[in-house]
């Protein structure tokens, strides 16, 4: 923190990676703040408070907390003010905010409700009452995100669907060009697979694309982004990871599908077929030119006999100015 300020922030989460909810209390009395704190560690929760609005929007954005906490009487900008803000972010619009508040008035309730907040909460608050709101505020929160997350997978292979992919797409490009990190993108179709379908039906595919899923979750990194592009054909999408590496992984796909024993048509061995685009260092490509040059190889890959992995690293511009 800087001198000479008298805000503070404090991230009381030991551990960041915990996996338990987040309270986030944004109140600027250190008295409420530390009853809260004390208060709730009873609860499998863990604690972080601002003790100003625009602090507790910064921490808000950072820390992704399952429930906001807000008191309305604060120097500078005011509960409701900031209220309307988390409510305008798309980073926080879906965070229950309990308005922790000494105005107990009914046009105060109503205007804290009318800007979206998920309780009112007046003080001094009974803190067996604020468990049990701050509890119900989670259980809301954990079950939008469930939703949220289910209405991103793809229901027959359990990959992230198409929709999912688009936005990670345009993420990890834009981080890849920022931070100059490697990325990778592959795009896999199944060999004849109207082929499938036409000689041992429907449900048979359906097993063969499921099967790729369970295959593709199996064998990449947990970072990875294994997805179901559309129909047969797959995208796998590989932050932080070169050309060469994802070559290697994408070839350990290829050569795990045509050893499968397909319990519908054991005698029918199913390949499939990859083009990857991948970078070493930073490049100015847009998302669609990334699937571009990965289906480029995969046509390629195709054309030149199916059950293969083509691959091409992307060089950054100022090389290619060189070369040509
Ligand atoms: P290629 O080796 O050139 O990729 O040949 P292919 O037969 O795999 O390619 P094609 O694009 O001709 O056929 C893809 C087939 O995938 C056609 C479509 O009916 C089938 N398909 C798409 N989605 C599904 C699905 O969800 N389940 C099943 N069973 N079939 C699907
Ligand atoms: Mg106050
Ligand atoms: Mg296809
Ligand atoms: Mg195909």
């Amino acid at each position: 923190m800087s001198q000479g300020t008298s805000t503070h922030v404090r991230i009381d989460a030991a551990n960041l990676e915990s996996t338990r909810p987040l309270v986030l209390a944004i109140d600027d009395s250190p008295d409420v703040v530390r009853l809260l704190q004390v208060r709730l560690k009873s609860e499998a929760v863990e604690f972080a408070s601002a003790s100003s609005g625009l602090e507790g929007i910064e921490l808000a954005r950072r820390l992704r907390p399952a429930v906001i906490l807000l008191d309305i009487e604060m120097p500078g900008t005011d509960g409701f003010e900031i209220l309307r803000m988390l409510k305008e972010s798309p980073d926080t619009v879906q965070t229950p905010v309990i308005m922790l508040s000494g105005l107990s008035s009914a046009h105060d309730k109503v205007t804290a409700f009318d800007l979206g907040a998920a309780d009112y909460v007046t003080k001094p608050f009974d803190i067996a009452e604020l468990r049990v709101r701050v509890r119900a505020a989670i259980r809301t929160f954990t079950l939008f995100q469930m939703l949220a997350q289910r209405a991103q997978i793809d229901g027959l292979t359990g990959l992230w669907n198409r929709s999912h992919f688009d936005r990670r797409l345009v993420e990890e490009v834009s981080r890849h060009a920022r931070h100059a990190s490697p990325l990778a993108l592959a795009m896999l179709d199944v060999d004849r697979f109207k082929h499938v379908n036409d000689s041992f039906g429907h449900p048979a595919g359906d097993a063969v694309l499921a099967g790729v899923g369970s295959l593709l979750r199996k064998i990449v990194r947990d970072s990875d982004v294994p997805c179901r592009y559309g129909g047969e054909e797959f995208a796998l999408l590989m932050p932080d990871t070169t050309p060469e590496d994802a070559a290697a992984v994408c070839e350990r796909v290829r050569q795990m599908l045509e050893q499968v024993t397909w319990p519908r048509h054991p005698e029918h061995n199913v390949t499939i077929s990859i083009g990857i685009a991948g970078a070493a260092k930073a490049t100015q490509l847009a998302p669609e030119a990334w699937v571009e040059r990965a289906d480029r190889n995969l046509y390629a890959a195709k054309s030149g006999g199916r059950n293969r992995v083509v691959w091409t690293s992307i060089e950054s511009p100022l090389q290619l100015n060189r070369a040509g």
